[in-house]
């Protein structure tokens, strides 16, 4: 009999916090879970964390913790608040932690359960973006590991499974070029965040499949590649893709080209990185390739999509300009889910921040440190507002 493993979920409440509670939840004799952990959907974080029993569900915030301990009355899990609950939450012992919280905020607690020496499942491509080189060098001090869950990151780490990264020429992450890939040039500058959050192939929480349609979140990517597979900039390119099956190809120094194709269902990459380095059956739809009939690329273009150039920028500066960049888009982002920018405005206002804070010596650093991270988070966020206005 294989032993019980422990798990905690960072973002239970989200979107791949609830597809990774759908393939526990197949094998509740498996798993013991450690840690629950939301945001206001306190009503889904208490049903979850009851019904999985898991020790202590928390949530970021301190308001709802009265309504936490309501719904948890009775039911034996532990509930907490606040954001230093929920670092002690992901400390706690486990054997593989999901990071699935969105945004910078994610970055503190999936350190704390790297130290703890967890197997860290990342889909928190943020983390990567602010501080990719600390969340490698945690993992190596600790003895944890780092296994991504963005598609197109555990699609490359997959096809690299027996290769020799030397070996590697070039990585080709692929995008589905989002809600607006065949919208005229000039009807964007009126698209609308309801518009925006419909995405043609994944279902994915709003702010990533806003971020899909204007391709921050593949300019996220491409950083997040770099730093994952500590590749140079130039080795690196996105492509668009609509039928999002493939997800990334891997070209090596003999010409080969490794792509990794499957169904656009979370639960594939979120499979594997649960039982890595085992395979185990994930059930999720099983491609007819003579019924998809073809798979068409074109040319992710930077005119239409500026996101893209700036991410090139940023993994040229290194440093703290993914934590820059990565702020002011979240500011950005905020300011267009509010209607108080347009569309177009939200690559405008975070390439004015990156500019800004580059001219004031802001994005060199040669050692990046947590509060480092934090600093130029908070500095980006404080340009990024007076940008807007
Ligand atoms: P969702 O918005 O669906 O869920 C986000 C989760 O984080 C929720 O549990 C939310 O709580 C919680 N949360 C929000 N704000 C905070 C905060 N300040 N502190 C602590 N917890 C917070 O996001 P997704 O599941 O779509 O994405 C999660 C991460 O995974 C992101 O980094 C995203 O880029 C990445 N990712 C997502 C993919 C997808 O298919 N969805 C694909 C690949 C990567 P609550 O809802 O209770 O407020």
């Amino acid at each position: 009999m294989t032993e019980r493993r422990r798990i905690s979920i960072l973002g239970a409440t989200g979107s791949i916090g609830q597809n990774t509670i759908d393939l526990i939840a197949r094998d509740p004799e498996a798993y013991d879970v450690v840690a629950l952990t939301g945001g206001r959907n306190v009503a889904r974080l208490a049903h979850d964390a009851a019904r999985l029993g898991a020790e202590v569900a928390v949530t970021a915030h301190d308001d709802q913790l009265p309504a936490l301990r309501d719904a948890l009355a009775g039911t034996g899990v532990e509930a907490a608040a606040g954001e230093a609950a929920l670092i002690e939450a992901a400390r706690r012992p486990a054997d593989w932690v999901m990071s699935a919280i969105v945004g910078a905020a994610g970055l503190a607690p999936g350190l704390a359960a790297l130290e703890g020496g967890a197997k860290l499942a990342l889909a928190n491509k943020e983390s990567m973006v602010c501080a990719g080189a600390l969340v490698m060098a945690t993992a190596r001090a600790s003895g944890g590991s780092v296994i991504p869950v963005d598609s197109e990151h555990s699609a490359v780490f997959q096809a690299l499974l027996g290769e020799d990264i030397s070996a590697v020429e070039r990585v080709v992450i692929t995008a589905s070029g989002g809600a607006f890939r065949d919208w005229p040039l000039e009807k964007l500058a009126g698209a609308t965040p309801e518009e925006a959050a419909t995405h043609p192939n994944w279902d994915m929480g709003q702010r990533i499949t806003i971020d899909s349609a204007s391709m921050f979140n593949k300019a996220l990517e491409l950083i997040e590649t770099r730093e994952f597979f500590g590749l140079e900039p130039g080795q690196i390119e996105a492509v668009v893709h609509p039928e999002s099956m493939i997800h990334a190809l891997v070209g090596f120094c003999d010409g080969g080209l490794m792509a990794h194709v499957g169904p656009p269902d979370m639960r594939h990459a979120i499979g594997f990185a649960l039982h890595y380095p085992e395979r185990r059956p994930v059930p999720v739809e099983r491609l007819d390739l003579v019924r998809l009939g073809q798979l068409t690329f074109r040319p992710a273009d930077e005119a239409r999509w500026p996101a893209l150039r700036l991410a090139r920028e940023v993994m040229e500066t290194g440093g703290l300009a993914g934590a820059v960049f990565n702020a002011a888009k979240e500011r950005a982002l905020d300011a267009f889910i509010e209607r108080r920018i347009g569309f177009l405005e939200m690559a405008a206002v975070v390439e004015r921040v990156l500019e800004r804070m580059s001219a004031e010596g802001g994005l060199h650093l040669d050692t990046v440190t947590l509060d480092k991270v934090r600093q130029a988070d908070d500095l980006a966020r404080r340009a990024a507002d007076e940008a807007i206005g």
